[in-house]
């Protein structure tokens, strides 16, 4: 299977601005942000989609959220607001088959998503 663009990142063999890394997940900006703060968590281990999460990716995905929360707070949009986001497949919007959290912020969020 070839790599994901978020693979490429995760092994640096292409470029990102990261804001945070640990053993189990990497967070960068977003290269073509839809707010004045974009980034993506992402899991180093190569997920493809929401659905294929097992209970092995617990630990991951509750850590995404709690990165989440963490750079919420340091790009200082923790008491304005915030979204967070995990497209799944097509109708999702989904366009890279790596799972990953959007935390976006920095301007006020419409509901319902178009
Ligand atoms: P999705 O549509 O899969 O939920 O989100 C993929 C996101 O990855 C998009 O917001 C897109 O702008 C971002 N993205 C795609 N390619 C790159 C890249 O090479 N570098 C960075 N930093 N973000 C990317």
């Amino acid at each position: 299977m070839s790599k994901t663009i978020f693979q490429k990142i995760i092994d640096k063999e292409i470029p990102s601005e990261v804001v945070y890394e640990d053993e189990l997940v990497i967070a960068i900006k977003d290269v073509n942000p839809v707010a004045p703060v974009h980034l993506l968590i992402i899991p180093k281990k190569c997920i493809p989609t929401l659905n294929d999460l097992t209970k092995e990716d617990t630990n991951t995905v509750g850590r995404m959220i709690e990165i989440a929360k963490d750079l919420a707070k340091e790009f200082n949009i923790h008491k304005t607001g915030y979204r967070t986001v995990f497209n799944c497949n097509d109708d999702g919007g989904q366009t890279v088959y790596h799972i990953h959290l959007h935390l976006i912020g920095g301007r006020k969020m419409n509901w319902p998503p178009g």
